[in-house]
């Protein structure tokens, strides 16, 4: 008899391959598995299973495995439906998938690079011999390859020995951030207990000497009465404006006591008032509707203003839904936003929170795989940004989708390009779950199809507590420069509110969207503004490093002196991003402590939570970000936004650009006001009365999606249409542009739809590849499998062409 197994290879081919095994291989191994096999020359790759069967193959000779890496699957049906779904609506090929989906530490491979964790203490009598070779190895070398250590132990079956060394801590793999943060301690306050009785504390004030010290002590028992929280000394210092000299002083002398508390612990304790409190009418009525609508539908959109406290409806449903047993998955559009979120969560739920995080360590992640595979209590709740989506869950029923309309839900690059909303919808049908899509300001497919019937719609139009949505202030950027109204790029009028939140001891947030408006080094005398050598694009001036740099692959040289073209030396900088922004700001006021929160500044593990809790315990007075600030963050002392300059998002080329500049509009103002008072937003523009900051104004979310719709409608747009993007590149600009004509002329004869192209993107050329793009448009009456198959045989005709088999093609369906 013969037996073979269907695997599925991690690299980015179309189909499943099929091995040979022993009949007692055939018996223990399941679908699910992993299994070490051979592949093209000498290669090892991690296999997983997809089916058993006894047909051997027709076109070539089936190989043996080398080995079975797992007792058990470590991927179930759900998961392995999900991917072959994922690979042919998004036209990728289910390797691309199954790379995409696995930990690294999961998908070990002959070009896997292994190093040493330094920080595990090693007692090198529990190794293994195997183990003890490969350790050993590593204190000669500082890294080594799956390949070398096949080497080193002379056999094949090493992937376990591998695994085993993982799980013990002692090596890890290649790409790994290592960062250790030290979670901040803050230094706190509070009355020694000898003063906690009333007449002692009249005698108390009666013996303090200063009146500076009587006001402290008063204005801590203010705070006291109305925070019922710990008190921060820099919070007392900043409310009864004295320094911390005195602080001490009073310290000294026995009245007050010191004591530091971990921020989370802070968090800890002001959510456990939380948790007693129950939602608010508004709330309780749209979670009612919610449940009802689920009844019937399995997918609903929860369009809550910011600030509605849509968190905490979500938190009413999961406990529903983990108090019948099953799995919930949150999903974020950036995992940054978990801090908070987590704190939040972990107080209702405590250690049943698990976090999937793409810069966790690989062990980190396996860990959490291995909980969820488990179906642990530890990860009945998974929060996680789009790759959570490929975690082992078995039993889920809940699915959230928090800030819907990001497009950080779409997976860009590598393939599988997939949408983790969308993928979430099917994911849930399979388990049966249902999905929540959060948003305030919902992109217009899911409006579409919440107001279509489709998905339910709840609406939850006030914010918690009454509080009153912010007031939004327009400055028109021409006038002010035409009056000179102006210093720098801020208007006197967002000087004025900046310098009147500061007196209120408020905190400020200025939004500056860099994307597609960067600072340019730009020569005086004959205009030329130094160009990336790769790239079709400008390179992009850092002050700080007094550098030029390219955004799109990483290359930089020192600012030059003069002009390359003309060697003059009079070269100014056009063009503002965060940075100058920043700059700026703290010429303006060298008193304050800014801190920036972009790309840059937020790379390492936590240096994104760094900042947000820095900004949370008032440290920092102003914050200067791009988009990310938009994300959903939740800080009560922000009385003040401004947006720099809201034309550069509204003339982006792409027909979001309006849908997009209002959601981020909406919702970096959102995070103005968010306590009692009434928060400010001003929003500097040339054009005042474009209809899209009108709408903001106006919190007309109605009236943006009605002109939107409209737009989409006539220029053949989603919902209406389906968008496949084709991109095309080469080296050789000739060959690309006769190969894209060739691509899209075919196209164009196989298809009764609109293809459009082929066109030079605005950056037409990255690393030295020229790009080429071609647009399918798909009526959604027309059928979208027998479409994507016709343009999957078109493209693989494409791939036979001799001269254009070099162009590489990407495929990107539902565009974004
Ligand atoms: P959204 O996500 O809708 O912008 P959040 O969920 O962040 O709003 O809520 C805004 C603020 O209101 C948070 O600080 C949250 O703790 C508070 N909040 C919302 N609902 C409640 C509630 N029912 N009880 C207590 N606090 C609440
Ligand atoms: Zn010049
Ligand atoms: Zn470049």
């Amino acid at each position: 008899m013969n037996y073979f197994i269907e695997v599925i290879i991690p690299l980015s081919l179309p189909k499943t391959f099929t091995y040979r095994v022993s009949e007692t291989e055939y018996n223990f191994i399941k679908k699910g598995m992993r299994i070490a096999v051979p592949f093209g020359k000498n290669k090892i790759y991690t296999a997983l299973v997809v089916d058993l069967h006894q047909n051997a193959p027709t076109l070539y000779e089936a190989k043996e495995i080398h080995q079975i890496l797992d007792e058990k699957p470590i991927v179930n049906e759900f998961q392995i439906n999900l991917w072959f779904w994922i690979a042919s609506y998004y036209m990728c090929n289910v390797g691309d998938v199954y790379r995409g989906a696995l930990p690294s530490a999961l998908l070990l491979e002959s070009e896997t690079i292994i190093s040493q964790r330094k920080e595990t203490f090693v007692n090198e009598t529990e190794l293994s011999d195997d183990e003890f070779l490969v350790y050993e190895a590593l204190q000669h070398q500082s890294s080594l390859k799956v390949q070398n250590i096949i080497d080193i132990l002379n056999k094949k079956t090493i992937l376990p020995v591998i695994q085993r060394l993982i799980n013990k801590n002692i090596i890890s793999l290649e790409e790994e951030i290592q960062e250790e943060y030290k979670p901040k301690l803050t230094r706190y306050i509070r009355l020694h207990e000898n003063y906690s009785a009333e007449e002692n504390l009249i005698t108390l004030l009666d013996s303090l000497k200063s009146d500076k010290r009587k006001n402290l002590v008063l204005q801590y028992f203010q705070l006291q009465a109305q925070e019922q929280k710990p008190i921060s000394v820099k919070q007392l210092t900043e409310t009864a404006q004295t320094s911390t000299a005195i602080v001490k002083v009073l310290v000294e002398k026995g009245v007050f006591e010191e004591y530091y508390i971990q921020e989370d612990r802070v968090n800890f304790d002001k959510n456990k008032l939380d948790n007693q409190l129950s939602l608010s009418e508004a709330q309780q009525k749209a979670f009612t509707e919610i449940e009802n609508i689920f009844i019937e539908k399995d997918v609903c959109l929860l369009h809550g203003v910011t600030s509605s406290g849509k968190t905490e409806i979500y938190t009413k449903l999961i406990e529903n839904c983990i108090a019948e047993g099953k799995q919930v998955l949150y999903l974020l559009p950036e995992i940054a936003l978990t801090t908070q979120l987590v704190g939040r969560l972990t107080q209702h739920f405590g250690n049943k929170v698990a976090v999937f995080h793409s810069k966790y360590s690989n062990n980190e992640r396996v860990e959490v795989w291995n909980q969820v595979l488990n179906t642990s209590e530890k990860a009945q709740v998974v929060i996680g940004a789009r790759s959570a989506l490929f975690l082992p869950f078995s039993n889920l029923g809940l699915i959230i989708v928090d800030e819907e309309h990001e497009p950080t839900f779409k997976q860009q690059d590598p393939a599988p390009r997939y949408h983790a909303r969308d993928s979430a919808i099917v994911l849930a049908n399979a388990h049966q779950s249902k999905v929540l899509l959060g948003s305030a300001t919902p992109s217009i497919e899911t409006y579409y199809n919440a107001t279509s019937g489709k998905f339910g719609l709840v609406s939850l139009k006030e914010r918690f507590g009454k509080v009153q949505m912010p007031e939004i202030e327009l400055v028109d950027l021409k006038d002010s420069y035409f009056r000179k109204k102006m210093k720098g790029h801020f208007s006197l009028t967002l000087i004025e509110q900046i310098i009147e939140a500061f007196t209120n001891n408020e905190q400020v947030i200025l939004f500056q969207n860099r994307r597609g408006f960067s600072p340019v080094l730009e020569c005086m005398t004959c205009g030329h503004v130094p160009q990336c050598p790769q790239c079709d694009v400008s390179l992009t001036y850092h002050k700080y490093k007094n550098q030029l740099r390219c955004h799109y692959c990483g290359y930089n040289m020192a600012k030059p002196s003069n002009c390359h073209v003309c060697s003059s030396v009079d070269l100014e900088t056009k063009g503002f991003g965060t940075e100058q922004i920043e700059l700026e700001l703290a010429e303006l006021f060298p008193n304050k402590n800014i801190k920036r929160m972009d790309q840059d500044t937020t790379r390492g593990k936590y240096s994104f939570e760094k900042i947000i809790d820095g900004f949370k315990n008032r440290e920092i007075d102003v914050l200067v970000g791009t988009q990310m600030l938009a994300k959903g963050l939740d800080f009560d002392n922000v009385s003040l936004v401004g947006i720099m300059n809201a034309d550069n998002m509204l003339y982006h080329p792409d027909f979001r650009a309006f849908e997009r500049s209002y959601q981020m509009m909406t919702q970096v103002s959102g995070r103005s006001g968010r306590s009692e008072k009434r928060g400010k937003v001003i929003i500097q523009t040339y054009n005042p009365l474009h209809n899209v900051i009108q709408q903001v104004t106006n919190n007309d979310y109605e009236g943006m999606y009605k002109e939107q719709l409209y737009e989409r409608k006539i220029y053949y747009y989603p919902p209406f249409y389906r968008l496949i993007k084709l991109t095309l590149k080469h080296r050789d600009f000739d060959k690309l542009k006769e190969g894209s004509m060739w691509l899209y002329q075919v196209l164009q004869q196989n298809l009764s739809i609109p293809v459009l192209g082929p066109e030079e993107p605005a950056i037409s050329r990255i690393r030295n590849e020229y790009i080429r793009t071609i647009m399918i448009k798909i009526p959604s009456e027309v059928p979208l499998q027998s479409t994507k198959k016709t343009i999957q045989k078109v493209l693989n005709s494409f791939d036979v062409v001799p001269q254009y088999r070099t162009i590489k093609v990407t495929v990107n369906v539902d565009f974004y």
